[in-house]
């Protein structure tokens, strides 16, 4: 028998589902893969309930409902101030995933270099290596995880042909702030590079951070695709909706792609998905400060069990680092471990990284939108476990 693709079929089960099994085998608290306990906003489920009972359930256009790349450019103009065309400029997609898949199949051509930021979402590379790319890889270091501007500078030449990143960023939490952006941007005018930029926690955002996104920065607007995804603004992630914006030409060749990946997506979640994108302001307002409340609550006690907990700008994760607790293991023994012995899962963050022998290993990321309940559930079972242990 001859051999599947091996770029794809080489690589292991995404280390989501992966400790998820685990959670689920060992009936422990699910702090691992990003999903939250909230059922998302009513009005928005009502409106895909009511799609579905009584709207149009065949193919809807190619590039999306109407209604829903309306409100993606209305949302855009509300949130960053960017006049987006709706007809020419969005794009639907069966979520962030495919959106990313799309831009990088419509992208690259095989033996375009590709430059990411590590530790990156794990379905960069391998998205960016079938498409051809060759990947240049800057990395990152906690527990600031500033953009390293010498190496980055360094990692773009003639050939590169994109950027791609993710602001807020999973799983080390960091929002990148303009200084950064306007640096990137000066590197994609010079080498004339596309940005792609996956922006799927834009509304979850702490403290004094805002989000920003590249596009907005002079000279990016028609080199930018921007994503984002219903899943996350809405907590709605088995949706799987998605919406991509970039200048027509771009959009043109991203389009391409999706039209022979998935051509549309759930008529009834788009729906739901625009609902979601014309709420007021105070729900947006109220998903920061309520993710917010709740990373204060988990990481006070992470860091009263003795963790060492990294600063978290946005998105839904924390970062801790478990060395003060005595481990003596990796990051992937310890998630297991914690899962077996404590009843609590998280991810390893070395699962971010190409190699694992040269990621740091001894760091976890918790997920935090989730039910009071829940957060305090796992803390109680924590503390009781390595009280028990006198540390491990
Ligand atoms: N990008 C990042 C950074 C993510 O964390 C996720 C998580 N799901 C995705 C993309 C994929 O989003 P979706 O579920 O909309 O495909
Ligand atoms: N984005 C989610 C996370 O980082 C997981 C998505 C997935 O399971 N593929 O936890």
């Amino acid at each position: 028998m001859k051999s599947a693709n091996v770029t794809l079929s080489g690589l292991g089960t995404t280390v989501f589902e992966v400790m998820s099994a685990l959670a689920r085998e060992h009936q422990s608290v699910n702090l691992g893969q990003g999903f939250p306990d909230d059922k998302g906003p009513e009005a928005v489920r009502r409106a895909a309930a009511e799609y579905l009972l009584n709207g149009h359930n065949q193919y809807p256009p190619m590039m999306g409902l109407p209604e829903l790349r309306q409100a993606v450019a209305e949302h855009a103009r509300r949130f960053q101030g960017l006049e987006v065309d709706w007809q020419t400029e969005v794009l639907v997609t069966s979520g962030a995933t495919e959106a990313l898949g799309d831009c990088l199949f419509g992208l690259i051509e095989p033996g375009d270099e590709v430059v990411l930021i590590e530790p990156l979402y794990d379905s960069y590379l391998p998205i960016v290596r079938r498409a051809g790319g060759i990947p240049r890889l800057v990395r990152l270091q906690p527990p600031e995880w500033r953009l390293p501007y010498e190496e980055l500078a360094a990692a773009f030449n003639d050939r590169t042909k994109l950027i791609l990143f993710n602001t807020p960023m999973n799983p080390c939490s960091k929002v990148f702030d303009r200084d950064e952006l306007g640096f990137i941007a000066d590197l994609c005018l010079k080498h004339d590079v596309y940005a792609v930029c996956d922006e799927v926690y834009e509304h979850i955002v702490f403290d004094h951070c805002r989000h920003l996104s590249i596009m907005n920065v002079p000279g990016m607007r028609d080199r930018t695709a921007r994503i984002g995804s219903a899943g996350k603004s809405f907590s709605v992630t088995g949706w799987k909706v998605g919406y991509v914006t970039a200048a027509p030409d771009m959009l043109k060749a991203i389009a391409k792609t999706h039209q022979f990946m998935t051509f549309t997506t759930p008529p009834n979640l788009q729906w739901g998905a625009a609902t979601g994108l014309r709420l007021g302001d105070d729900y947006f307002d109220s998903l920061s400060s309520e993710m917010q409340r709740k990373r204060d609550r988990l990481a006070a006690g992470l860091v009263q069990i003795g963790f060492d907990v990294l600063p978290s700008q946005g998105t839904y994760f924390v970062t801790t680092d478990f060395r003060p607790l005595g481990f003596n293991g990796t990051d992937d023994d310890f998630c297991r471990h914690i899962t077996s012995e404590a009843g609590v899962t998280a991810v390893p963050v070395s699962a971010f990284y190409d190699d694992p022998a040269v990621a740091p290993r001894h760091f976890i990321r918790f997920c935090f939108c989730k039910n009071d309940s829940t957060l305090d559930a796992a803390i109680e079972r924590l503390s009781k476990y390595f009280r028990r242990q006198g540390n491990v």
